[in-house]
């Protein structure tokens, strides 16, 4: 079977992630979260005093110490999930904080952090067969993806679900800080001249506001099959 790569952008919590990894898990492919990276450069940032008190970073500092900053991903087969080391340090808590959450959109917004990062995922993508979820994969990573998608879905059911994520996992957060939160890095997203969030022109739209991943995956799995026989 042909191996291809799976190239899936979208706005903030519109499920991206998990429909990736389920992607993934289906076909066996590797599945890396982008979002994940940008989250582990900022939290590096805020562990090294390279962002003030007002959410500043200290973008020569940061970009000095771009060379020290290793960014692994490991899968583990007994939980079937892969999880985020920064410099060998498990991570995948830290990174979902608001505190980084409410930084990232900054740090990701440096052209010379997208540069390395970009770099890295192409690296990660030399063999295809993966699947990779961000802003950015389908315009700038990968532009010849075999199968691009571009996911959103109505900005209160996005807020709603990472609300539910986050109240789950244990963390006092509002509704309304997460909707601001939310459409603050949407806007930044948009409109940062460096990999910007855009639907390429041949990715195919998936507004999942009312469709579970079961449906999700009826749709993809469609034109994955198509793809790969
Ligand atoms: O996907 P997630 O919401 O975790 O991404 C966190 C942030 O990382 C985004 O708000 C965006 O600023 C940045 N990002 C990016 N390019 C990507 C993936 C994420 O700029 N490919």
């Amino acid at each position: 079977m042909r191996k291809i790569i799976i190239a899936i952008d979208g706005y903030s919590s519109s499920g991206k992630s998990s429909f990736a990894k389920n992607i993934a898990k289906k076909y066996g492919y590797i599945f890396i979260d982008t979002g994940a990276m940008y989250r582990a450069v900022t939290y590096y940032a805020m562990q090294n005093g390279l962002v003030d008190s007002h959410g500043s970073v200290y973008e020569d500092k940061l970009i000095e110490n771009l060379p020290n900053i290793k960014i692994t991903f490991r899968y583990d087969p007994v939980t079937e999930a892969s999880s985020i080391f920064l410099n060998g340090v498990k991570i995948d808590e830290e990174i979902r904080s608001v505190d980084v959450s409410d930084k990232v959109a900054v740090v990701s917004s440096i052209p010379q952090v997208r540069e390395r990062l970009v770099a890295l995922q192409r690296e990660m993508g030399r063999d295809k067969g993966i699947v990779m979820d961000g802003r950015d994969i389908g315009t700038v990573v990968f532009p010849d993806a075999d199968l691009k998608i571009f996911m959103t879905a109505d900005p209160e059911i996005r807020a709603m679900r990472r609300y539910r994520e986050l109240s789950q996992a244990g963390k006092k957060v509002s509704l309304e800080e997460i909707t601001q939160n939310i459409l603050k890095r949407d806007n930044a997203d948009i409109t940062r001249t460096v990999g910007p969030l855009k639907k390429a022109e041949d990715a195919l739209l998936l507004d999942n506001s009312r469709m579970s991943l079961e449906q999700q995956m009826l749709w993809v799995s469609e034109k994955i099959d198509k793809l790969i026989k």
